[in-house]
This record gives structure tokens, sequence and C-alpha cells, in this order.
């Protein structure tokens, strides 16, 4: 990782024209899955403008090596390519960013391949980048944790006694994880309308909202039994995603006690297409908020955990322009990834190749740095503007827009887009 960190440091350019506030740098070199009408889903990565076939680079024999033919990308998912390891796949990677380097004339020259090689982004369509088995979702800003306590129980006691313990978290559902761009169908439930009610009613969620995270992608199966030791975390995490966890806030609140979420949340969850390896995000690490209370040795880690990643989130009412209602990072979450997934194993649990991690809402100290409305509104107590239109929660024709980007001495690596759309509730009788 050190190593990582070193050669990102030398600032590399491209042959290929790549504008500066591209978040698919050289520095970058994400890998995801996709599609054209006369293509079927492959493996890709970005840059600049394009995505890039990497089933026609190795069909030429760009990538001199045993190991990887066009075999190893002609899968509609990256599972196997992410199966290889990361030596392979840090290989792989390593070797496109020579490719595309500026005293490299390998690719450059070869023009007549370069309409097979590179698609415009508008041009193709993205694919949901893994199969995933299992997603967990973590709840490890203090921040959101301390205003979701404050709003759903009691502001005096607004952290339970566990939380600075141990990362927090629930199962999620698998099956409902859509890629970017997929519209969400208002979903329906129980809730109260208000406190006061007796007795639940029945209909489309009144108090739609998002949930801003970044998520992890597991790169290596571990065994049931055995514990994945802190020190040990970083070699199961192939890269991160951003993630919206879409929350019905009314049916949250009804059902979450005694065992927590679930329809309130199952219905979907997006992801962002492209997964931002670990190697490229090595460069922008940072310190994370301090722990004050001990945690037990199992938890303890040395060096800096965090990532300085810069998250927006835009709201697009229909036929609107989008706003930018809130900025944050990645930097303020409270328990780091790698904390994550020792505390996720430390029972023997084991992992596998694709599974999805979320670290919860991402949310900051201000206001206008929270990740979700039931935050930013107080659960739809203080309503924002958007285009001068008050707006408690989300409502039907709502595009939500997520963006994410870690930038430093000039060098930017980025996520690219996350976004969905509401769409209305569907009719009882339908
Ligand atoms: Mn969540």
């Amino acid at each position: 990782m050190d190593d990582a960190s070193t050669k990102a440091k030398q600032s590399l350019t491209s042959w290929l024209d790549i504008p500066d506030d591209s978040d698919f740098s050289i520095h970058n070199i994400p890998f995801g899955i996709f599609k054209t009408k006369s293509i079927p889903p492959r493996c890709c990565t970005a840059i600049g403008n394009y995505a890039v076939d990497l089933v026609v680079l190795a069909e030429h024999g760009y990538f001199n090596s045993e190991d990887i033919s066009s075999i190893t990308f002609r899968h509609e998912n990256l599972n196997e390519f992410i199966s290889l390891g990361k030596e392979k796949t840090n290989k792989v990677r390593e070797r496109l960013i020579e490719l595309f380097s500026q005293d490299n004339n390998e690719l450059q020259r070869k023009r007549d391949l370069h309409p097979f090689v590179f698609h415009k982004h508008d041009q193709v369509t993205m694919m949901l980048p893994v199969r995933v088995g299992n997603y967990t979702d973590f709840y490890s800003s203090k921040e959101h944790a301390t205003n979701v306590g404050s709003m759903f129980r009691d502001p005096n006691n607004a952290l339970l006694p566990n939380w600075e313990h141990l990362p927090v978290a629930y199962h999620g559902r698998a099956s409902s994880i859509v890629v970017s761009g997929t519209p969400l169908i208002r979903p329906k439930g129980q809730f109260k309308t208000s406190k006061n009610d007796a007795l639940p009613t029945f209909g489309p969620t009144q108090s739609l909202d998002y949930e801003l995270e970044l998520a992890f992608v597991i790169g290596k199966n571990s065994k049931i039994g055995e514990a994945i030791a802190i020190e040990k975390t970083e070699e199961y995490i192939f890269g991160f995603v951003l993630f919206n966890d879409w929350s019905a806030r009314d049916i949250q609140s009804w059902e979450y006690v005694p065992l927590g979420p679930f329809l309130s949340k199952n219905f979907m969850s997006s992801m962002s297409p492209w997964i931002i390896t670990t190697e490229a995000l090595a460069y922008y690490k940072t310190k994370g908020p301090a722990q004050d209370v001990q945690v037990l040795p199992y938890l303890r880690f040395e060096g800096d955990a965090n990532y300085d990643i810069e998250l927006e989130i835009e709201l697009q009412p229909e036929g609107e322009q989008a706003t930018r209602i809130s900025r944050t990072n990645f930097k303020h979450l409270y328990w780091n990834v790698r904390q994550q997934l020792a505390h996720h194993t430390v029972n023997g649990c084991n992992v596998c190749v694709g599974d999805i991690m979320a670290s919860g809402t991402i949310s900051g100290p201000a206001r206008d740095n929270a990740g979700c409305l039931l935050e930013q509104t107080r659960n739809g107590q203080e309503p924002i503007i958007i285009n001068g239109v008050p707006r408690k929660f989300l409502h039907d024709g709502d595009t939500v827009i997520m963006k994410g980007f870690a930038s430093k001495d000039g060098q930017r690596v980025g996520f690219g887009k996350l976004e969905g759309k509401v769409i209305k509730a569907k009719a009882v009788d339908d």
C-alpha cells in the first residue's frame, strides 16, 4: 500500500485527452462492466470520457501474460476477475496505466484499433459491476447515529451504550441492489401517520429518503471460523463504490424495534457502476475522528485508516435543474473500514468475493453535511427549500444524484455519478 501511495505521487500524464475535472484520470483506472447494442456485457476500465473494452485489449495481446486473456474479461460481472487476486488485478491496472501514459506508444500508434477499444460513456450501458452474495450495512457515522438517536428515541441518550465499543451493523438484502440509473418505485408498507395513532395504516411511504454511503467490495474469500485480523483487512478489500441506501422513514420508525430495519430498507439500494480500487485511493488516506473510548484490542489499528473523499448530493425535481443540497466527506466516518471488517469476521463469519459492506449514512458536523433528508429536515420538522419549494422528503419525479471524488496535488480520483429517480407507487390493484 505504501508502494501504491508513493507511485501515485509521481504525476502521470496521458496521450489521451482527459479533462482536468475528470473523475477518471490516469491515476484512477477503475473496473466496471459495460454493454452496447452490439457488444455483450464485459469488463472495462474508464479513462477521461471513455469506457475501455478490456476484451479487445486482451485479444490484441496487450497484457502479455499467460494468466490474462480475453476470457478473463468476458463475464457479465467482475467476480471472476476479482477472484484472480490483488497481485494479478493490480498488474492489469498497472499495465493499463502504462498503456495510457504519455511516453508509451504501444496503443497510441494503433489508431485503427481505437474505435473498438474506446467508447464514449454516453454510448455504453453500465451494468451492476459485481454479483452480490451478501450485503451488510454499517452505522458508522457518529453524527448520523447521534442525530437519528435523538429523533427516534431520546436526545439525552442518543447513542446506545454499545455504539462507541463496536461498529453497529445489520444484514441487508443483496437481491435488490441495483446499478445507478435504475428507477425506484415508491415502496408501500405499514406506518403510523402520527405518533398519537393507535393503529398503523398501509400505503405508499410518506417519508421516502436517501442515504449517502460509500461501500467496499470484498476482494478475497475468507473461511468460516477464521477472523480477519485488523492488519490484514486491506487484503480483502478490492475497492469502493458510491451507495444509496434508499429508506422509508415512516415504515422504519414503526418496524425497527426490536430487530432493526427490514422493509424500510430492503426494497432497493443503488450503487455506482465503477469500482475504485483501494490502490487508487491509497494516496488519499487520512486520519479519522479521535476515538475517545478505548476499543478492545481486535479493533485497534495503526496509521491512517480513513479516506479524504469529498461527497455531494444533488436533488433534481421533475423537469427542473439539479440543486446541490449537501456536501460531506468520507473522512468523518468514526468507525473505519478496517475496523468494520475485523468486527464483521471476529466471530468466525466468512466473507465472499463480491460482498458489499456499506458504511452507513455519512454525515458531518454541520447541518448541510447531512447524508439524508431525515437529518437535514429534522424528520420533516424543518423543510429545506429547493427551487422555491419547501421539501421534507422525496417527491415522485425527484432524481437523487450522488458524487464523490478525492483530490490532492492536482491528482483527481473520482467515482462518477450515482443517480436514481423516484417513480410513483403502483396502484394497489396493479
Ligand atoms: Mn444505511
